[in-house]
């Protein structure tokens, strides 16, 4: 059996008369960038999110970016991220000429661990940067209340969460603001690169909006010095058609994670752990595995795609070398990129499929 890391194939012929469709009301009506469609979408993820505002970006990274100029967060300042995520997280800082600073997650989640967040807080410490990483919520409870004593702005980065819920609650509106991603991997993905900001904050909303918009409040006025990051009103009509559809597709990603859950039975192979009161929507189902790239080989040969999330971790990354960062400072996030593999999880995987991998892992 051949199993890829990833396939669009079950969605891409659920969805192909409504994406076709989407396609067709653009080209109609000739309009294509911040039109209808743009406008519908971000009402419905706004609704979707539970917050006021949603503004449509260009990517993921421009929306971390935007929000922390909204903010007002650039040269001088430091910036808490986790030391495991995606390199955009520390990116957006770093282009906003702010300083990220690591904080270890843990071990069994992957998420950021706030006790930790603590320890790295100093007098120039202007927000905190929580990643929903590979769909799980983090401890928003005990991050708001340390972002609050401290007086910090916290800025959800849900590239990989859209629609995973912490008591009860989806993501995204917890913080002052969130960054989503819709690149095509993601759980809500475009057929492109595209992103949005979700927040309560009107005046932070009506920012990004302009900064993604040469810094234009109207037409030919210009109050930022800011740049062109829009969400295309072709994706904005594509998202539109899928929208309505993530919730049943995480839920099947949701199963895929229960049968991995609860029939992978290797001591060679450690489950990723789930904390109380959340709901993930497994964007990456990643195991641990001492003899990482030996599991990857067997698997391969097997025929079943595998990838690592993330095998460089952000303070060994040649483009940090600036920051002077030794090995062996982070330890756990180094342990991770060393242990880590991303089984197959997608819409559209067979109960046959789900089946063969568990069995091939289980005989490894
Ligand atoms: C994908 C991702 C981003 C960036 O999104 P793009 O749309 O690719 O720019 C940011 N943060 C995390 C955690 C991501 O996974």
């Amino acid at each position: 059996m051949k199993i890829p890391f990833v396939s669009f194939k079950a969605m891409e012929q659920e969805l192909n008369a409504d994406i076709r469709n989407a396609f067709e009301r653009v080209f109609e009506n000739s309009w294509y960038i911040g039109g209808k469609e743009d406008e519908a979408f971000e009402k419905a993820f706004a609704d979707y999110c539970n917050v006021k505002y949603c503004v449509g970006t260009g990517n993921g990274l421009d929306a971390l970016v935007l929000l922390l100029k909204a903010f007002g967060i650039g040269e001088g300042d430091e910036v808490i991220v986790p030391s495991n995520t995606f390199i955009a997280t520390a990116l957006a800082v770093t282009y906003v000429g702010a300083t990220p600073v690591f904080v270890e997650p843990f071990l069994e989640t992957f998420n950021i661990n706030p006790e930790k967040i603590v320890k790295k807080i100093t007098s120039k410490t202007k927000a905190i940067i929580p990643v929903h990483l590979y769909g799980q919520p983090c401890d928003m409870d005990t991050i708001m209340d340390i972002a609050k004593s401290h007086k910090l702005y916290v800025i959800e980065d849900c590239a990989q969460a859209h629609g995973a819920t912490y008591k009860g609650k989806v993501v995204g509106s917890f913080g002052d603001a969130a960054g989503f991603s819709f690149y095509p991997g993601k759980n809500l993905g475009a057929l492109g690169d595209a992103g949005a900001i979700v927040t309560n904050n009107e005046e932070i909303a009506n920012k990004v909006r302009a900064l993604g918009n040469y810094g234009s409040d109207y037409k030919y006025h210009h109050i930022y010095k800011g740049n062109n990051s829009r969400l295309d009103e072709l994706q904005a009509a594509f998202l539109l058609a899928k929208l309505p559809h993530m919730n049943r597709m995480n839920e099947e990603r949701r199963r895929i994670a229960d049968r991995y859950l609860s029939e992978i039975k290797n001591p060679n192979v450690i489950l990723p752990t789930i904390i109380d009161d959340v709901v993930p929507v497994w964007h990456i189902f990643g195991v641990r595995c001492g003899e990482r790239d030996r599991l990857e080989k067997y698997l391969n040969e097997h025929g079943i795609g595998t990838n690592k999330h993330y095998p460089i971790p952000m303070h060994l990354q040649e483009c940090y070398r600036d920051l002077g960062i030794e090995k062996g400072e982070f330890p756990i996030a180094e342990e991770i990129s060393n242990t880590e593999l991303s089984l197959p999880m997608y819409y559209g995987m067979s109960d046959d499929e789900i089946g063969y991998v568990v069995e091939i892992l289980n005989c490894y």
